[in-house]
């Protein structure tokens, strides 16, 4: 992977309509480009413009400074989150590997946080995080199979799920909320019952409070692409399969959709676990002092 600088404008973007998923009033990437390199990752849409994706990482070095200024700005203290175009956990060269230092601000202003991420190195940040949730803090990891030898081919440069588990289960144990981000939920590779009652049944044991589902995937332009090269060399004759069903489809949900939500309500009840993330309460605004 290379590694180029840029210096960003701004660097909270404001979340206008109200996040029902996770409850984010503010949304910050640091990097353009993730060294995770998914097979079925949305980034690489056309739309996002990172040219490389699978080549270079693109980070904001001026990230710290503009984070303290727009912070000292907002009168909002609502969630900021981090991980929803990269992961803000990924291995990077000291020299760019932001996130720590952009906790301990997070962590010194006062604000919550949401973060979506594949990696146990979120252990590296678990004393920040264990402070800013006495505000409100949540980490998601993501986890589409609980199957190591599959993830290694959808998910080839991210840590195995049974990584994830056990970072989740550290977390918990020092009462970070916690829990899994089920998404995407490829068709006809990981949308069995079998592969969501492994998933759940990890996640319960390891500390998880809530599993968040979405049974299928988005496809367009080269993110498509990409995906359609990488069925091939895994998973030969599967591509015939989508293009039939799903064509130029954006949405791509699993033609088992509706059974296996069922069929995760009934694993999460039973195991005592939230299907939706319990949120931050929203913050009226501060008013300002005259004194
Ligand atoms: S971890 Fe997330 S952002 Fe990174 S490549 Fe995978 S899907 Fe994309």
């Amino acid at each position: 992977m290379n590694f180029r600088e840029i210096h960003a404008k701004t660097l909270l973007a404001h979340v206008k309509q109200p996040d029902t998923w996770f409850g984010l009033r503010y949304n910050m990437n640091l990097y353009r480009g993730c060294s995770h390199r998914c097979i079925y990752c949305d980034s690489r849409s056309e739309c996002y413009q990172i040219e490389d994706f699978d080549g270079e990482i693109l980070v904001k070095v001026n990230a710290l400074e503009l984070l303290r200024e727009e912070l000292a700005r907002k009168r909002v203290k609502g969630v900021i989150g981090l991980g929803s175009m990269n992961d803000p956990l990924m291995p990077l060269p000291p020299r760019y590997d932001l996130t720590p230092r952009i906790l301990d601000i997070i962590a010194e202003f006062g604000f919550p946080v949401h973060i979506i991420t594949k990696s146990d190195r979120v252990l590296r940040v678990i004393d920040t995080l264990a402070e800013i949730s006495r505000v409100y803090a949540s980490v998601s990891f993501t986890v589409t199979t609980a199957d190591d030898a599959l993830a290694a081919q959808v998910e080839p440069f991210a840590p195995r799920p049974s990584a994830r588990f056990a970072a989740m289960r550290a977390l918990a144990e020092r009462g970070i909320q916690t829990g899994v981000t089920l998404m995407p939920v490829l068709p006809f590779i990981e949308d069995t019952p079998e592969n969501l009652a492994a998933i759940v049944a990890q996640a319960a044991a390891s500390g998880a409070r809530y599993v968040l589902p979405s049974m299928g995937l988005t496809l367009r332009d080269r993110q498509r692409a990409h995906f359609y090269r990488e069925l091939d060399r895994h998973f030969p004759g599967l591509r015939a399969k989508y293009e039939r069903i799903y064509g130029a489809r954006y949405s791509c949900e699993s033609p088992r959709a509706a059974e296996l939500y069922r069929h995760l309500d009934a694993l999460c009840q039973r195991h005592g676990l939230a299907t939706r993330l319990p949120l931050y309460p929203l913050q009226a605004p501060r008013q300002p002092t005259l004194f």
